[in-house]
């Protein structure tokens, strides 16, 4: 059962209801049908008697009897006659209707009791059973009462088969029809499941087709629609969708990295190369030193930040997140950053205390150490970098201003990416990294990044934080 195919699942639990319905059907159908058969039987019995009763006159003598028109049939009966039209039914739908005498004597008419119906005693208005010989039959009697038909009764007998007859036959049509009923409902149910599952056998071999040929770019076509399936498909679509450029940028990322690393490695072979050509002097190899220091140091600065990313990327849950003050980190990096003393760069910062958030202290002071180098990086000698904490609603946002050499505003959305570096001749030791991790640690957090910028003036980059809950004297922005 397990194995079998959801249409076919659907179409067995159908017709097993199906049967059963059918089947409930049926004995309802037979009860029903006996029930209104036999009291059909039994309506028509005492109709037949009651329409027999007008059918037997009384005459006192012959002459009056031919007086009162044709004569049919009679019998001589005490002192007069009883005349008996041939309308009278005395065996008509099986329903035999005979004229008795109180003793039991039939004197016209048919009695398929013999002895047995003639036993049982004439009684008036109700319908009899009466088993002869296994068979059940139903009598009606009907005492005649008119002038000189004292002492006479009319009795309608019929056979209890004579409704079976009609049933079976109902049950014989029932028997046939019902189970061709449950079949064609059965082979109807089954192709209209097989139509509304038409598109899970495509998303099967649309997955199948994508995994096999491990080509993410692959979609579920279904057409148009918009039932669970179609919406099925779309969410499968999406999730393809986001799968291949998530697994897009880590090509790109591995890419980017292993060229970033090759480079300082090319100079350091390079530099290797030309200085063991020959025989140098000790300044000579000292330069030559210094150069691959440089680029040492480069490389291993770029390794660090890429395992901070692997680290924030893989491990995101293993983070500890606490409530925290803000201030106290604005306080504590800034603290520390404002001995740097570069470029004679003055850092001031403004952070009351209070502004709670749910976050990691580790990479909350990496974001806010990323933005102050770079401050420090791309300001002008002799500038200032403030540092300030304000809240907006529930929010609170965390600038850092400088005024630096400033970003075009083409660049503004791209500098968050990657190894992107707006203006390679100024970079200086950077990587292109540093904004991109910043943006990873507030997305990590629930919050946002962006930066306001004027060209030779100066940015200024904001992080918006969802506060958990904040001091009253809270500045607002
Ligand atoms: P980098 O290592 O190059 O500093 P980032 O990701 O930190 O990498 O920054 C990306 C680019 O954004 C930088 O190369 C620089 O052009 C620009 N940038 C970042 N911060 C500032 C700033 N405070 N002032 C001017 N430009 C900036």
């Amino acid at each position: 059962m397990k194995n079998l195919s959801i249409r076919l699942k659907i179409t067995l639990w159908f017709s097993a209801v199906l049967i059963f319905v059918a089947a409930l059907a049926f004995v309802a159908v037979f009860f029903v049908s006996d029930a209104v058969l036999q009291k059909g039987v039994r309506d028509n019995l005492v109709g037949t008697v009651e329409d027999n009763v007008g059918e037997v006159r009384y005459f006192s003598s012959y002459q009056e009897m031919e007086d009162s028109g044709h004569v049919d049939l009679y019998l001589s009966y005490r002192e007069g006659y009883l005349e008996i039209d041939d309308d009278f039914l005395n065996l008509v739908n099986g329903i035999c209707t005979g004229l008795f005498q109180e003793d039991g004597t039939l004197l016209y008419g048919e009695n398929p009791l013999g002895g047995v119906g003639t036993a049982a005693g004439f009684t008036e208005d109700v319908v009899q059973k009466l088993d002869v010989k296994g068979e059940i039959f139903y009598i009606y009697d009907r005492r005649l009462e008119r002038e000189g038909q004292e002492g006479l009764w009319l009795r309608g007998m019929v056979s209890r088969r004579q409704g079976e007859v009609q049933l079976n036959a109902i049950v014989r049509f029932s028997l046939v029809v019902l189970p061709l009923l449950v079949a064609l409902a059965a082979l109807v149910g089954y192709l209209i499941a097989r139509k509304a599952l038409r598109p899970v056998q495509e998303i099967e071999n649309a997955a199948r087709r994508i995994s096999q040929g491990k080509d993410l770019k692959g979609r579920i076509v279904l057409g148009p629609g918009g039932d669970e399936l179609h919406r099925l498909a779309e969410t499968f679509n999406g999730m393809l969708e986001r799968l291949d450029s998530a697994f897009e940028a880590q090509q790109q990322f591995i890419s980017d990295a292993s060229h970033e690393l090759r480079t300082p490695m090319s100079v350091i072979l390079a530099q290797c190369e030309f200085t063991l050509e020959k025989e140098r002097e000790a300044r000579e190899y000292e330069k030559a030193l210094k150069v691959i220091w440089r680029q040492g140091r480069k490389m291993s600065r770029l390794i660090a930040v890429l395992l901070d990313f692997s680290r924030l990327e893989q491990k995101a849950r293993d983070f500890v997140m606490e409530k925290l003050d803000l201030a106290e980190v604005v306080e504590s990096v800034c603290g520390d950053m404002a001995l740097l003393k570069e470029k004679e760069i003055t850092l001031a910062w403004e952070a009351q205390p209070g502004f709670i958030v749910r976050g990691n202290r580790e990479l909350l002071s990496r974001l806010l150490v990323n933005l102050l180098s770079n401050a420090y990086r791309y300001g002008r000698e002799q500038g200032h970098i403030w540092v300030r904490l304000s809240r907006k609603g529930n929010r609170a946002e965390l600038s850092v201003e400088d005024n630096g050499i400033g970003i075009e505003p083409e660049q503004q959305e791209k500098i968050f990416r990657r190894f992107y570096q707006a203006d390679a001749s100024r970079t200086g030791q950077g990587n292109g990294l540093g904004l991109a991790m910043v943006k990873e640690i507030a997305a990590f957090h629930g919050g946002e990044i962006r930066v306001e910028s004027r060209p030779g003036q100066g940015s200024t980059f904001i992080l918006t934080l969802e506060l958990e809950s904040y001091a009253v004297h809270a500045p607002i922005a």
